[in-house]
Order: structure tokens, then sequence, then C-alpha cells
């Protein structure tokens, strides 16, 4: 089956109401996330209430203008983003006061100051930034709802340092299967399995039909249970819009490997080695970090945490977290978060007992800090394990010179991960047992991979209104 262009809608599109006894369609409108890996955010919309699904930061589809070392300037992060179209243009959503902006462009920022007169939510799929990255220049009458483990994660994000502040507080914990409704929308959010915790797939029910999403998505992890509960409650939803990370690539990649492989690479490389063994890991893969842990106590050492990780697992209640104490010389950052988590029962080490027992010890790199790695006893044994953490692969800006250094400090590297997204096969399993009307696919550079016998899949383009029914008029059925 071939996939077909994103219809164009024969509505005049939303915010004007119809006249008494009809119903205008409900449209759909994708603001990131195409042909790019990440950044999904999907606007629905009646004349009555919207419900925008992610506010994740746009993943440049080309040059990115803002790479280090150039920064967006503090107070000008919206609006600037938006200038160089990488921010959804989206009326009425955002702080009027992240609008505001001198020269060539301003008055087109203004204008999306205005209030909508309709009702906003937001529904965050997880907590990872390039789905919630926007939330600090939300208008602040625009409710967000998340589930209770992406605000717990934000919160403890928020504290150690690892985050802007201020978010975690305007997050309203939804519960899942719970409805809540807005305008004439309705909108139930059902856990994922990802690999951060909070992860959810979201339903919006329309006058006129179904709207299910993914989110960031898989079906190996721990069985993939709860996202098969998902995909059981969108099932015949008019619309499916799915996320296609692992479609990117050439070749296509195999399933990624479950968590309980992961954890016996690990444990096999440890035991391997009598020497130091470095780390990478995603503070934010919580459950990862506890199974990370129990791998290195097994094999007789102790993981020690840069602060910032120790802070955030401590915060969510990991047992078993070690940090530096102050023989190890870090950036204040991590210092102050180290503290913190100390005072949540985090254990401290030092660099004396590092380097009375190296081949007891893996240690947590600071990919902000690499220079710190000269403080650390490596031998000849020694070796980089590479589980998700930063830098995470070659496509990162830092890749390269995290590269330099192991090169210089004569480490190999063991790959030890595992994607939090769904493989290639199990991306068609989704969406066929999902066996949606159609399937808007994107959070990928292939999306028209995706293809499921009788089921279209539509490649929308930014800001391209879509019917959530296709051929839906404005007048009632
Ligand atoms: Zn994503």
């Amino acid at each position: 089956m071939s996939a077909a262009p994103a219809p164009r809608p024969d509505t005049e599109g939303p915010g004007e109401a119809g006249p008494e006894g009809t119903r205008a369609a409900t449209t759909l409108e994708v603001h990131g996330g195409v042909r790019v890996i990440g950044g999904t955010k999907v606007l629905v919309s009646t004349p009555r209430a919207r419900v925008l699904l992610d506010i994740g930061e746009d993943i440049p589809s080309g040059v990115d203008l803002l790479r280090d070392p150039t920064r967006s300037r503090p107070r000008q992060a919206l609006a600037d983003a938006l200038r160089l179209g990488a921010a959804p243009r989206i009326p009425g959503l955002f702080d009027p006061r992240a609008l505001e902006a001198v020269g060539p462009g301003a008055e087109q920022l203004r204008v999306l100051a205005d209030p909508d007169p309709r009702p906003t939510l937001v529904v965050l799929s997880h907590a990872h930034i390039d789905h919630d990255g926007l939330l600090p220049h939300l208008r602040e009458d625009v409710r967000v709802l998340a589930h209770a483990d992406t605000i717990a994660l934000h919160r403890a994000l928020e504290e150690a340092g690892a985050t802007a502040p201020g978010t975690a507080d305007r997050l309203e914990p939804l519960a899942e299967g719970t409805e809540v409704v807005v305008g004439d929308l309705s909108v139930r959010i059902h856990r994922v399995d990802h690999d951060v915790r909070g992860a959810v797939g979201t339903l919006v029910r329309a006058p006129d039909g179904v709207l299910a999403y993914t989110g960031d998505i898989n079906l190996h992890r721990d069985g993939g249970t709860h996202t098969r509960a998902f995909l059981e409650q969108a099932h015949g939803a008019d619309v499916l819009v799915a996320e296609t990370t692992m479609l990117s690539f050439d070749p296509l990649p195999e399933e990624p490997r479950s968590e309980d492989e992961v954890a016996r690479i690990v444990a096999e490389t440890l035991a391997g080695s009598t020497d130091l063994m470095l780390l990478s890991a995603y503070e934010r893969d919580v459950d990862r970090a506890a199974r990370l842990i129990r791998a290195a106590t097994q094999a007789g050492r102790t993981l020690v945490w840069p602060g910032v990780h120790a802070a955030v697992l401590a915060a969510l209640g990991i047992g078993g977290v070690v940090t530096w104490d102050p023989t190890r010389p870090q950036g204040r950052r991590q210092r102050r978060a180290g503290e913190l988590a100390v005072s949540r029962g985090a254990r401290t080490t030092g660099l004396a007992e590092v380097a009375a027992a190296p081949g007891r010890f893996l240690v947590q790199i600071d990919p902000r800090d690499f220079a710190s790695l000269l403080d650390l006893p490596l031998g000849e044994g020694s070796a980089w394990i590479h589980s998700q953490g930063e830098p995470l692969g070659p496509f990162m800006p830092d890749w390269p010179l995290w590269q330099d250094w192991l090169e210089h400090l004569g480490l190999a590297t063991i790959p030890a991960g595992s994607s939090g997204h769904a493989g290639p096969a199990a991306l068609h399993e989704i969406v066929g047992a999902v066996a949606p009307g159609r399937v808007i696919a994107l959070h990928g550079f292939h999306p028209e991979r995706l293809q499921v016998e009788g089921i279209p899949t539509l490649l929308p383009e930014i800001d391209v209104s879509i019917p959530l029914r296709p051929g839906a008029g404005r007048s009632a059925r």
C-alpha cells in the first residue's frame, strides 16, 4: 500500500462554531516530529476545545543554528526558536512575555500572544525534553496533565538542577484510565513501556471520532505489558499517531534487547575485569539505573554516580545509591546535587577508596567533565560500558570529543544498551493491534516505512490541518 498525502480539510478550520444543530469536524495539526526523531506535537481542535499532545523542543531537521557555542538568549529562547522555525506557531498557547521580540518577525510573534477563546489542555506523554521541553513557555491558564511518575521525575530533576525550575509545580496528575473533559473533547492516558517511568499513550475522544497517540513506546521492555494494555484500549481508533524511531536507520535495526539481557552483559563485563570500569547510563531511566546498581553489587563492585545522577535516583527511592565525597573535585552543580543526594540517603565514597581497590568500583562518567577522568586509577583492563547515557551516540555533538578521550585513555567500549523505542517488527505489530482507520507516522526519518496492510499511512506536513474523519464536513451526520 502506498502512503497517501495528507488530505486537505473541507472545513474552514477551528475557531468558528457551526450554526446551531450542526457539528464541525475535529481537526488535527502536526507541529513537530515530521521526518525527525523526536519533538512530536499534535494539536486536536474542535470549535469548543483544544488538546495538545506533547510540548517538546523541536529537533532540528536541517542545520541547527543554535548549536554550541551559540545559545539562545535566556529571555528570548522561545521567540528565537519561533523565528528560526524551531517551535510550533500555535496561537494562544505561549506566555505573551516569552513572545516579546524586536526586529523583523516581531509582529507575527505578538499575534501568537492573543488568547484563544477555547480551553486548551496539554497532555505530556513522558518526561523527555523532545516531549516536554517547551513547558516553561506556556501561558499560565493552559492546563498541563501528566502521569504522577512523570511529575515526580520532573521534580527530582529540578531539585537536582538538571532541568529548568518551576515546571513540576504546574503539572497536574492524571490517573491512568481517568477521563478528563475539556469542552467537547475528553482525554485518557494509559501507561506504556518506554525507557522512563510515567510514559503513557493517550486517547482523545471527539464528537466525531477517537485519536490514539503512542507517545514513545516499545514492546520489549518488561514484556511490553503496559503497552499491550494500552493497545487494547486504543483498538479501533479512527487515527493512530505512531512514533517510527527505529524505522529511521539503514539497515533496519534488530529488535532491541531486553533489560535482563542488558543486565547480563553488564554483569559479564564486570566479572571479566579486575580493573576500574566506567559507565554511562541515563539518569532519567531510573529502573535501568536500579538494575545496574544491582548488577554492580552482584559483581562485588560499587557503582559511583556524579551528584546530579545520585540526587535524581535517591529522590525517586532507588536503593544503594553512592556518590562522591568531597575528596573528588566536582563542579558546583554536581557537588550541590551530591549533598542533596546524601540528605536523601545516598552514601559516599572517595578517591582513596577507589585507588585502593579499583576493581571494586564502577564509575558513571560526567559527560560535561571528561577531564575528571584524569583523577581515576584506570588500568589496562578498564573499559567504558555504554548503556544509553551521554554521549548517546555519533549524532551527538560531544561524541567525537568523547571518542578522543577514549583513545587517549586507551579504553575499549562495551555496548550494553537497549533502545526505549519499539523495533521495526514491533512497530508494525503495534499498528496491527490497534487496527486504526488511518495511521499518522511521525518521530522518525522514514515514517513512510510504517505500512500495514489495509491501514492507510498519512505523512503529514507541519501545520497542515487534517480531519479526524476522512471527508468529514461541517454538517451533522
Ligand atoms: Zn521522543
